[in-house]
């Protein structure tokens, strides 16, 4: 096949490591066709710097952007739940156009932190007052066109969310915006399917809210209705009450519950599995399902941390999200999730101990979560390499952070040692989506974002 662009990296991160004058020819689709590293001179784009795959970022509020950081004051005692009432302020307060603008922003920051795509867990469905759209695919809908508009890739991921809890059959009419009964559910997913099949860079699977919103014979239904190969993607365990909610309702951990009922596999992806106990972790482990972690969310909603050592020793996988928005940008997971683990283990360098390689700690953290998120994402992304859409992040060698550093221990200094961001050029599909750290459509797109937070703040 013609490559209809021809790229010649200075040095990238490829599957076997990495390798200098890469030649990567991408087709008009923005699907890479051919990766020959040690190329001859060679007719292309040479934008320099140091390239890795693009981070997916596998779990997204985007509309929580518009509140992030106006929720930090108020009495003593406030946690996940408290935050949750004015979150609810927040969502029902939005209009379709709100939703765009602040989603925008929010797609916008992702690009230049280095996320190339994007798990949307979208559950604002209906109008403020509860009632549907007229058609009911318009908030799905919203959400795609931002990110075509955009250009970040996304995994469109509709929320099936039913009830208040688990001993409260009816929602909240705060809760009046993300109901749905599983037909007119359906109908979104459907509905979302359709427009994905229109854009190589977009994908949609399902999502259910947690066990507390969706009743157990229901998600049930709901999963053998799906796709075989749909992604799905659910909160798992995010505070020890809904965990000891579960326990009293159901007999059983919901961790344990998905494993044993729902058969979790490399389909699923566990948002927030913060809560799993041993034998959950070690069974999580071994389904080849990923757990999808958010450290920075869950650390400002006081959540706890994630046994992310055990899980990483018994071979699971996992993948970072920015979940609620309040920090936005692969960097600032990653390094929550390492320094969350070296306070509690009192160690800074850890690992499986038949690995005898030394290991750069960065480097792998940065392959395992491209690895995870991919999977969780259901698409060829997070890797430069044939057949996997071209999502490449261009790093500025100059960046003094990058200085005198090659291979895995760039990546290291990126996350742990860079307080400016190093991020130069990102490519989504094969389109530059960032020049230069700017967003061609970043003024405007800003302009609108304050005015909603002006509002609505
Ligand atoms: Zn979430």
């Amino acid at each position: 096949m013609l490559a209809a662009k021809r790229l010649i990296l200075k040095s990238a991160l490829l599957p076997d490591g990495w390798r200098e004058s890469v030649l990567v020819e991408i087709d008009a689709s923005g699907d890479i066709v051919s990766v020959t590293p040690d190329a001859k001179l060679s007719d292309g784009e040479s934008p320099g710097g140091h390239a890795v795959p693009g981070m997916p970022n596998l779990h997204s509020h985007a509309f929580q952007r518009v509140m992030a950081g106006l929720a930090e004051s108020g009495s003593s005692g406030s946690d996940f739940w408290s935050w949750r009432e004015v979150m609810y302020r927040f969502a029902n307060q939005m209009s379709l156009e709100d939703l765009e603008s602040v989603t925008a922003q929010v797609y916008v920051e992702m690009l230049r932190s280095g996320y190339t795509a994007v798990g949307e867990f979208h559950y604002l469905h209906h109008q403020p007052d509860g009632s549907p759209y007229d058609d009911s695919v318009q908030s799905s809908l919203t959400v795609l066109r931002t990110a075509a508009r955009v250009g970040i890739g996304i995994t469109h991921l509709p929320v099936l969310y039913m009830r208040a809890g688990f001993d409260h059959p009816s929602p909240r009419s705060e809760q009046r915006r993300f109901i749905n009964t599983l037909e007119s559910w359906q109908e979104i997913v459907k509905g979302s399917g359709r427009l994905s099949e229109q854009s190589p860079n977009t994908e949609v699977g399902a999502a259910f809210h947690s066990l507390r919103a969706v009743p157990q014979e229901l998600l049930r239904e709901a999963v053998e209705t799906l796709d075989a190969s749909a992604p799905r993607h659910i909160h798992a365990a995010e505070q020890v009450g809904e965990v000891e909610d579960c326990v009293k309702a159901m007999g059983v951990r919901p961790v344990a519950w998905l494993l044993n009922e729902i058969g979790i596999d490399r389909n699923w992806c566990l948002v927030h599995a913060t809560h799993a106990d041993a034998q959950e972790i070690k069974e999580l482990a071994g389904s080849g399902a990923v757990v999808g972690l958010c450290p920075t969310t869950e650390a400002n909603l006081a959540d706890g941390v994630f046994s992310f050592d055990a899980f990483s020793m018994a071979g699971g996988r996992f993948g970072i999200g920015s979940d609620s928005n309040i920090s936005v940008g692969p960097v600032s997971e990653l390094q929550y999730l390492e320094y969350g683990q070296r306070v509690i283990t009192g160690q800074r360098i850890r690992g499986r101990p038949d690995t005898t390689v030394p290991r750069h700690v960065g480097a792998a953290l940065w392959r395992g979560a491209l690895a995870g998120g991919a999977q969780a994402l259901g698409r060829s992304i997070g890797s430069i390499s044939a057949g996997c859409r071209a999502d490449i992040v261009l790093l500025d060698g100059d960046h003094p952070s990058l200085a005198a550093r090659t291979g895995d221990a760039l990546i290291d200094g990126w996350i742990f040692a860079a307080s400016e961001n190093p991020v130069r050029h990102v490519m989504v599909g094969g389109d530059w989506v960032i020049r230069d750290g700017c967003h061609r459509l970043e003024t405007e797109i800003e302009e609108r974002y304050r005015e909603v937070v002006a509002r609505l703040a």
